[in-house]
């Protein structure tokens, strides 16, 4: 579908989604509460919202055992994140836990690790390996400082303690919230392996610097081919992070699904294009996943040429506006009726096209 070529990663199967190997970039999202209510919750909404893979914190052995009654309202693979401690990670597979993102050198002896690895290696379950800034490998940080040498340096120490283990169901992080540092560590990354790579910007901020900050960072690698899962990190509702996350592939030609133009507007509009843009995309919402691009623009003399190629859209004139369909007029239309004639020639469109 798309122009990328994607650079071709060993494919690992995470529940029931299969990532790197070409197959459809996945959405993450991370649940933020340390209340299980309130985590199932999240669950049904992140899921509701398009999320791929959901991942959890799991500090103490309390969290381990959410996992049956998260899997319970949820059909996403889940992820324990565990730190430090190799007991988390046995009870976690124990609990029925579907991935874990861990950092084998973190763990203590080579032990623990062999014993969390023969758990894995009966389900074939995968495990991330996540580096940022923060967890960058001391000798590396004293022979590099904080850079993508380091970064990369750090995560490969990990992965080799896998190898040596007979494991390679792995996908690999290297965050930092540096867009440039993150950028050039998954590059030099992806020329050293085949695993499939999770891409994010870490502590990329609030909702509006988090998602330029997202979208920069795993745009330009998404654009070179690389990348294979993305978790858009925002100081913000997890849902908010899976709605920048679709955007960002949508974008790209990576997914299929429903994209929205609208003008900037110039002195030629004279309807309020800002609120009525606002108005179909949430009116429109429930068909968000067809493959349809609809126009709102902001005069009749432009709006129809300069959106040629969308499917549907509307132009607004003075009290009254027109419906148009690759820049073909269909019809004129009392301001006040535009929206619901829209809609209501979307809905018949897709009706026809599913009998
Ligand atoms: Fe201006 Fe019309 Fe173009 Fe919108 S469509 S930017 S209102 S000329």
């Amino acid at each position: 579908m798309n122009i990328f070529k994607r650079k071709q990663t060993k494919t690992i199967k995470l529940g029931d989604i299969l990532i790197g190997g070409g197959n459809t970039v996945s959405v993450q999202s991370m649940l933020k509460t340390g209340k299980l209510n309130i985590a199932v919750e999240q669950c049904i909404e992140l899921e509701n919202a398009g999320c791929d893979i959901v991942r959890l914190a799991v500090p103490d052995l309390e969290t381990a055992e959410w996992i049956p009654e998260l899997k319970k309202h949820t059909s996403m693979p889940l992820i324990a994140d565990i730190h430090f401690d190799y007991k988390l990670a046995i009870a976690s597979l124990e609990n029925g836990i579907d991935g874990l993102r861990i950092n084998p050198g973190n763990i203590g002896s080579e032990e623990n690790v062999r014993k969390i690895v023969d758990r894995l290696k009966d389900k074939k379950i995968p495990v991330r390996i996540g580096v940022n800034s923060g967890s960058i490998n001391k000798k590396y940080l004293d022979k590099y400082g904080v850079c993508p040498e380091s970064l990369v340096e750090s995560a490969l120490e990990h992965v080799r303690i896998l190898e040596k283990l007979n494991y390679e169901e792995i996908k690999i992080s290297v965050k930092a919230s540096s867009v440039p540092m993150m950028i050039n560590s998954y590059r030099i990354l992806s020329e050293k392996v085949d695993y499939p790579l999770h891409l994010g910007v870490t502590e990329a901020g609030t909702d509006f610097a988090g998602t330029i900050k997202s979208s920069v960072g795993i745009g330009t690698l998404l654009a070179e081919g690389i990348g294979d899962t993305i978790r858009v990190s925002l100081t913000e509702s997890p849902v908010n992070e899976i709605h920048v996350a679709h955007e960002l592939l949508k974008s790209l030609e990576l997914v299929e699904g429903m994209e929205f133009v609208s003008c900037p507007t110039c002195g030629r509009t004279k309807i309020d294009i800002i609120s009525l843009a606002k108005k179909v995309e949430k009116a429109l919402e429930r068909f968000k996943e067809y493959p349809l691009k609809i126009a709102v623009m902001g005069c009749i003399v432009n709006g129809p040429g300069e959106a040629r190629e969308a499917d549907f859209g509307i132009a607004g004139g003075i009290g009254e506006g027109l419906i148009f369909s690759k820049g073909e007029i269909l019809k004129k239309v009392k301001e006040q009726d535009l929206l619901p004639e829209l809609v209501k020639i979307i809905e018949n469109h897709l009706s026809s096209n599913n009998e």
